[in-house]
């Protein structure tokens, strides 16, 4: 018997949904590149439902049981007297969501003599440090692709909404208000301007291919260049660092993971490299953007705006000050739990735990540490270290909520 402790956000304050806004999720097959869709034997739930809170248990319950583990779910994350700290000491996996994070620090992976597998349900397991993980032969696992396009379609409404300024225009309908000339003392169009990605793998090519009917400039950093082929189709500009690359862009957007090699790289010094007004979108990881240096760039003006889902810690304290600086389109880390990614990733958290079960091995694409070292999508796309330094923060939001 295995003991599986999963920790997932709370549900609606106004209780666990009894209905929902639409009736079936669209049917798809295949990821862009042809990659297959989650493939567990089974699901027991009904995609299209609220899986990702407590209540929807990633739909897991009734196949854990039915083997004879024990299936633990809390939303209770932070702070050494959490029910995750308290049930991690035994346990033999530990499946967290991005959203909110179940920070897996060296502390917390030394207490946790039995823990052998990590899932990440979801994308971008920097919650977990993948040193630690890598030194007790940890395996940590992600749902490779399962939200990328949801993110791809966030980042697209982030730089409309922040270049045609539609939430402070949306706010003065809700005061009563008809303020034009205040509303569009600050609204551009996209079409024209040079958009940026600091980096070019699932998602920040699906951003890529959804800007392009807007008759935007396309460039891209990343470490690997596309094929040429993509390149042509695009007509994509690829630039050899990031710095040459802000410096040419009127909207950047970040699409890297958080690694050694990408935390704080937008610093107050590359921010000073790109063009005054620009925007900034980040919904990659809040830590790959220094926090005080992106109010100091709202502030002064270097920045137009900022916007995004994710931050650092998570949840945010209520005193972050990215909750009120000037000019930003920030939502709680959202995009890529949609009710339709959530009912992909409770698969490919189904088809992983089938393949542990039943030792087979898991899909390549799904890796991110095994057998002591980055592996699969994790030697492509992470480098090696611990990006979890601060994570204790998060006990905060518990304190003073
Ligand atoms: P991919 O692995 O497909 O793409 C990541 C890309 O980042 C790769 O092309 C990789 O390049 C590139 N990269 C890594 N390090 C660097 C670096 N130092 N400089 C430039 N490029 C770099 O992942 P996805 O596109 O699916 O997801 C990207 C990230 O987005 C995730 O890791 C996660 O942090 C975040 N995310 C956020 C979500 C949300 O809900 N907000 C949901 C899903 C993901 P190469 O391989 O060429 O080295």
């Amino acid at each position: 018997m295995a003991k599986i402790v999963c920790v997932l956000y709370a549900d609606p304050v106004d209780g666990y949904p009894k209905s929902y806004a639409r009736d079936d999720l669209p049917k798809i097959d295949r990821y862009p590149g042809g990659q297959t869709l989650p493939t567990p034997k089974a699901i027991d739930f009904k995609p299209g439902t609220l899986l990702g809170s407590v209540s929807g248990e990633l739909g897991l319950r009734k196949y854990l049981e039915s083997l004879g583990h024990k299936f633990v779910v809390t939303a209770d994350k932070d702070g050494p007297n959490s029910v995750f700290e308290r049930e991690l000491i035994d346990a033999d996996i530990v499946i967290s969501q991005p959203f909110w994070p179940a920070y897996l620090t060296a502390e917390r992976i030394a207490k946790a003599k039995n823990l052998k597998l990590a899932i990440t349900a979801g994308i971008g397991s920097d919650h977990v440090d993948l040193a630690a993980a890598s030194k007790r032969n940890i395996s940590v696992v992600e749902v490779t692709y399962c939200n990328s396009i949801s993110v791809s379609e966030h980042v697209v409404m982030m730089i409309l909404g922040l270049v045609r300024n539609y939430i402070p225009s949306y706010q003065w309908v809700v005061k009563g208000g008809w303020n034009i000339a205040d509303c569009v003392a600050r609204s551009y169009d996209v079409e024209g301007m040079h958009v940026g990605t600091v980096a070019a793998g699932r998602i920040g090519l699906a951003v890529l291919r959804r800007l392009k009917p807007f008759d935007m400039h396309l460039h891209y950093y990343d470490r690997h260049r596309l094929a040429d082929s993509v390149e042509k189709e695009l007509n994509l500009i690829w630039h050899a660092s990031v710095e040459d690359m802000v410096k040419v862009c009127d909207v950047v957007t970040i699409n890297a993971p958080l690694h050694p090699e990408t935390e704080h790289l937008f610093n107050d010094a590359l921010i000073g490299k790109m063009k005054r007004g620009a925007y900034l979108v980040n919904t990659a990881r809040g830590k790959i953007c220094d926090r005080d240096a992106v109010v100091r760039a709202l502030q002064s003006g270097r920045l137009a705006g900022y916007a995004g889902d994710v931050w650092f810690p998570q949840p945010a304290p209520a005193d972050h000050p990215w909750r009120t600086m000037p000019h930003h389109g920030m939502t709680p880390h959202i995009s890529g739990t949609s009710l339709s990614a959530q009912a992909r990733y409770a698969a490919g958290v189904r088809e992983i735990l089938e393949c542990w079960f039943e030792g087979r091995p898991i899909r390549d694409e799904y890796l991110i540490v095994q057998g002591g070292a980055l592996a699969g999508a994790g030697a492509h796309s992470y480098s090696q270290g611990n990006a979890t330094a601060g994570s204790e923060e998060a006990a905060r939001f518990r304190q003073q909520a």
